[in-house]
Parts: C-alpha cells; structure tokens; sequence
C-alpha cells in the first residue's frame, strides 16, 4: 500500500536523522598530503604565519607613496625587488621602487603603479595622467588573508585541490584524515553471472557491484565487494554474517514482493531494525533502510549497523544510493557536507505524467549557457544502463504534479 510509504521527504529526513548520530568508525589516519584529496579532515588546520606573510605586490610595476604618484611626480627610482628577495631598504621619499608580481613591498610604500600606466625614463618614473593612485591599491597586506594561528578550515570538510594548495602554503606535508569507512556491497540473483562471463540465455552481468562500487569510492569509502549471493535463504545468511563486519551494508535486489526476493527476511533473522520498507519514489520504491545489532566479530562491537536493501534494477540502485546511502556513508567518513546535491535548471521538454510518487528521471544537463538546461533522456525503465550512462543527472518530478512544462524551472539531482 503505497500510501502508507514515507515519501521521499519523509524517507530523506529520517535517514539524515540517524546519519547525524554517526561519527566515524575507526581511529584517525595520517596521510600524505599529496594523497588527501577526497579525504575528510580530522583535525583543524592552522595557518602557521600569517597570510600573505609580507605586504605583497600583486602586479609588475613601481612601488610607491599613492599621493607622491597622485601628483604626477617624477619619482627618482630608488631600487628594484623581485619575488622572493626582500627589499634592500625603505623607499625614501620621493622615490619610487622597481617591484614584481608576488615581491615584498618595502616600507613607507602604500601602493604600486601598475608598469603599464607609467612614464619611466632615465632612472625616474611618473604616474601618467588622468591616472591617480589609491592608498592600499595593488598591494596585500600582511596577514590580510590570515593570521598566524588562525583556524582556516574544520574538521568534516572534504579535501580539495583548494585545501589542498592551502594546507602546502602553511607547511604541511601530511593531514590527519578519517578513516574511510568500509562498504560492504552484497548483489543477490541466481541470474547474475561475473562479467568476464558469457550471459547464458536468462543470465545477466552482475553490473552493480561494480557500479556500486564506483558511487562508494566518489562518496569517500572504501568498497568490499562480496562473491553475489544466489537466492537461497542460506546463502543469504552466510553473506550477510560475512558482510556484518563492515562499516555500512549494501545489499541489492531482493526486495521487491517476488518469490524469489528473500532479503528481507535474511535480514529479519539477523535480528535487523527497519526504519522503512519502501519510499514513495519511483525508481526505487522497495528501498529498504535499517540496522543491525553489533556484530561479535566486529572490531567496533558496540556499534550498529546500517544496511540499504537497494531495489535490484541498476538505475534503481544508482539512485537510491545517491538519494540515501551516500548521506550515511558521508556522515561515517566525518564529511559535514553530506549530500545529496540537488540544483535548479530549466527545462527544455515537457514531461507528462500523473501525480502519484516523486520520479527520477534520467536526464542531461548542460552547464554551458547563462542558466543550467536540462532535457530527458528516453529511457525504457529502470533496468535501461543504456539511458542511464548517457545521462548526467535525474530530473526530480515532484509527487504532487506528476508532469512538467517545458521552460520551467526544475530540480534536478546531480550524479
Ligand atoms: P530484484 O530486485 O532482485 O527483483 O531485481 C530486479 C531486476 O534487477 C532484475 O531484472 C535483476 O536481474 C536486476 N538486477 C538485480 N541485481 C542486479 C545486478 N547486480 N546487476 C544487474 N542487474 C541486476
Ligand atoms: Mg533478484
């Protein structure tokens, strides 16, 4: 009975509740910066001088009394600094000093003249009229950017190429980081052959493990890919005792209302707590969401764990993962950010459809023009990897509406 489903709202603020109760699961690491990108911070980092650390010229030109320059003077060129070489001594007055782009700026200037908007002949230089110089103009001062001792950025942030040009300005050669938490991801079918296998008729390629594998890595864990589980109660059991050791679990197919889907009560067995057993969502409405009491064997035995049973049809997979999983497995991993990234965009087609659950639609937006546009990509069901692979966001159908006009403004999810 789908009226008595969560509806994605519903399902999302539950999820986010638990995933604000989870801190991560392992002990801090230590890591080479030139290996932290797409790590989580575990530790504040601290500007270790200030920044910039000398007052700094921004441009090529000459260093300067902005009045004096104002004036039109002609400024007897007193010496001449290049980047990394202090100046040899302070500009007297009514001098002017040969500076470069990145140079400590020497004492008693206030501004520099940019080289392109001078005069200089003969050891002096002059301001061209109409120009006029501001005080501060072309110049950083010191520690304008940052103190020394400052907290430049928290815990729980993502490490970026930005971060990580910013930890290498304050000397640092390693970050602390959070341990990656461990995913188990658990594809269950008696269809699902490895993919180096050649389909026999009826069979299909086990394509999300590995596709699940991807979105585990990009979300910052570490993914554990488990031999597929046929559909047999025990085999069931035994895979998921297996994967009771890992951080978070995954396990996909298995949880619609078919015969043959058994995942469920393989789950039941291990003694699990359902938070819901489907959303009103379409891919994805048997999601199932729960946990499990600490495993024996586990290295964190008080804790317990989160599984997503994630509906077998990969774009179903996919997107559940990206709406749900990814926000629990951030949380682990110590990311204050959790996603999911959703943005606005225009859309170029109509989309047809009847008020009944919120969709997800494959669809492709292009970022190049003044706004982000969005258009769908034809798709035959949520098995269609074709479709999928050539899209590069779900455009969301809100449940109330069911269909859209072309030209509106639309939220899409990004992938
Ligand atoms: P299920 O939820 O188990 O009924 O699976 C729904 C559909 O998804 C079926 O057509 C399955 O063959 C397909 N499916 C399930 N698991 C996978 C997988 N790991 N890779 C590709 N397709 C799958
Ligand atoms: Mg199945």
């Amino acid at each position: 009975m789908s009226s008595a489903l969560p509806s994605f709202e519903e399902a999302s603020a539950m999820v986010a509740k638990h995933a604000s109760q989870l801190s991560p699961p392992g002990a801090i690491e230590r890591v080479e910066l030139s290996c932290a990108a797409g790590r989580v911070l575990a530790q504040p980092l601290h500007a270790d001088r200030d920044q910039p650390p000398f007052v700094r010229s921004t441009r090529d030109g000459y260093a300067c009394r902005a009045a004096e320059a104002s004036a039109h003077a002609s400024l007897v060129m007193a010496g001449s600094t290049r980047a990394g070489q202090p100046p040899s001594g302070p500009l007297p007055p009514g001098a002017a000093w040969e500076i470069m782009t990145g140079a400590p700026v020497p004492a008693g200037a206030d501004a520099v003249m940019m080289v392109e908007h001078v005069e200089a002949l003969d050891g002096r230089v002059r301001l061209l009229p109409p120009r006029t110089l501001s005080a501060g103009e072309n110049i950083v001062a010191q520690g304008a950017q940052a103190h020394a001792g400052d907290e430049l950025l928290g815990a729980g942030l993502t490490i970026g190429y930005a971060q990580i040009a910013l930890a290498a300005s304050c000397g640092y050669a390693t970050l602390h980081v959070y341990p990656r938490p461990r995913v188990a991801i658990l594809s269950t079918g008696d269809e699902l052959v490895p993919i180096e296998s050649e389909p026999a008729p009826g069979q299909i390629r086990n394509s999300s493990s590995l596709m699940l594998a991807a979105q585990v890595a990009a979300a910052g864990g570490e993914p554990w890919t488990l031999p597929v589980a046929g559909d047999r109660a025990e085999l069931l059991d035994s895979a998921l005792e297996q994967a009771a050791v890992a951080d978070l679990l995954l396990i996909t197919g298995g949880v619609s209302a078919g015969k043959f889907d058994l995942v469920e009560p393989a789950l039941a067995r291990r003694g699990a707590r359902f938070h819901f057993t489907g959303v009103r969502i379409q891919p994805g409405k048997p999601l199932v969401f729960g946990e499990l009491p600490a495993a024996s064997t586990s290295q964190n035995q008080n804790r317990t764990k989160y599984f997503f049973g994630l509906p077998g049809n990969p774009i179903s997979s996919a997107v559940t993962f990206q709406l749900f999983a990814a926000p629990v497995l951030s949380a682990l991993g110590g990311a204050i950010d959790r996603g999911p990234r959703f943005t606005l965009a225009r859309l170029a087609c109509d989309v047809k459809g009847k008020p009944s659950l919120t969709r997800f639609l494959p669809a492709r937006c292009t970022f190049t023009g003044n706004a982000p546009e969005v258009e769908r990509v034809e798709w035959q069901g949520s098995g269609d990897l074709v479709a999928m692979a050539r899209s590069n966001c779900f455009l969301v159908v809100p449940e109330e509406t069911g269909s859209l006009q072309a030209g509106a403004t639309v939220r899409i999810l990004l992938a």
